[in-house]
């Protein structure tokens, strides 16, 4: 039997455990480290992995495909202990939310016999933990494949069938050209909430406050009841984009506070007029992204997924579609035409 080693069992390792076993993989056991035997073995009984190994190096024994879903600070400590013990071939991926670091980590600390793909699951949850891991999390998600130049197309074709056997759409990016786009999107969003929350929670008038503070006061400080660990990760490993951004969003800041205390009131209407007609748009085709009715079909082997015949079909079909740009009923893609990197 093939193996796959996933190091991590909470919200995402424990998640894709979770769909990996559901998905059309067959004969393969998925062996399974979490720091606490607790978790290690919450995530066998539910069914996240076959068997708990009793620590990093058991689990990428002889494993063809080892998934790092642990928190970014604990990677490097993970890459120096499996190193030693990774089989010939092995692919290697991660989940971590940022990449440049994680990048530069594979390349010093990993073997050169093995190959390591770096990964990017665009989903989550603001709790932490194998009780909230879900195998449906994936389901419809962009999910980030940042390969190295020099990367081994087995190995990326390898990590495109894991993104998609678990429902995602894998979408091509380097790590810099990473790290700056969810810069943007996911991490200035996770500090704009934090701070807002912070602001009114310290305020002498909360007590009052917070009985009226309803759904969006909820929706917009979600992502403040994230994991703070993560965060702070986040935050070390992706320090400059946040600066940049934090640094547009209070020039942003600014310019709706002119807006509101000068008197062109068809300025102020243009602004908020303008956005809700793009948020709408967005959400519009954010909608479309629907992933086909799986085929009924035969269980695929590790093999197969090693051997890339079936992603490498699946990446040509993206592909064909790109040049004749039509996306695939239900996939989202990446535009031939980049966007400009915002520094
Ligand atoms: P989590 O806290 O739910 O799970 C982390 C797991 O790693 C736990 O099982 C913990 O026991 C284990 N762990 C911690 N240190 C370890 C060590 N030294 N050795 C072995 N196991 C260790 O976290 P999560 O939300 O699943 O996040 C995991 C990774 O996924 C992070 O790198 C994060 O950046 C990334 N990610 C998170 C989200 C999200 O929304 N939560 C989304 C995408 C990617």
């Amino acid at each position: 039997m093939a193996r796959i080693a996933i190091i991590g069992l909470g919200l995402i390792g424990g998640s894709l455990g979770l769909a990996l076993k559901r998905s059309r993989l067959r004969d393969v056991e998925f062996a399974g480290y979490a720091r606490s035997r607790e978790t290690r073995e919450k995530a066998r009984k539910m069914g996240a992995i076959d068997r708990a190994a009793s620590d990093a190096t058991d689990a990428v024994r002889d494993a063809a495909v080892v998934i790092i879903a642990t928190p970014i600070a604990a990677i490097p400590d993970i890459m120096e202990q499996i190193a030693p013990a990774l089989p010939q071939d092995c692919v290697i991926t991660d989940v971590a939310s940022t990449k440049a670091q994680v990048m530069r980590w594979a390349e010093e600390l990993l073997p050169h016999h093995v190959s390591f793909v770096g990964g990017h699951p665009m989903a989550g949850k603001e709790r932490s933990g194998i009780d909230v891991a879900d195998a449906a999390l994936f389901e419809g998600k962009p999910y980030c494949i940042v390969p190295f130049v020099h990367a081994k197309e087995t190995a990326v074709n390898t990590v495109v069938g894991l993104a998609d056997l678990v429902g995602a759409s894998p979408v091509f990016m380097d790590a810099e050209e990473h790290d700056s786009y969810v810069a943007a999107i996911s991490h200035l969003p996770l500090v704009v909430s934090t701070a807002l929350f912070s602001l009114v929670r310290d305020s002498a008038a909360w007590p009052e406050m917070a009985q009226l503070a309803s759904s969006g006061f909820r929706d917009v400080t979600r992502l403040a009841s994230g994991s703070p660990e993560m965060s702070e990760d986040i935050c070390h490993t992706n320090a400059q984009n946040i600066i940049h951004w934090l640094d547009r969003m209070v020039a942003e800041l600014r310019k709706y506070r002119d807006l509101i205390r000068g008197d062109d009131e068809e300025a102020l209407f243009k602004a908020f007029a303008r956005v809700q007609l793009e948020r709408d748009a967005f959400l519009a085709g954010g909608a479309k992204v629907k992933r086909p009715e799986r085929p009924v079909e035969a269980g695929i082997g590790l093999s197969d997924l090693l051997m890339g015949h079936w992603a490498a079909s699946r990446t040509r079909e993206v592909m064909k579609a790109v040049e004749s740009q039509e996306p695939p009923a239900g996939r989202a893609h990446r535009s031939r035409h980049r966007p400009q990197r915002e520094r």
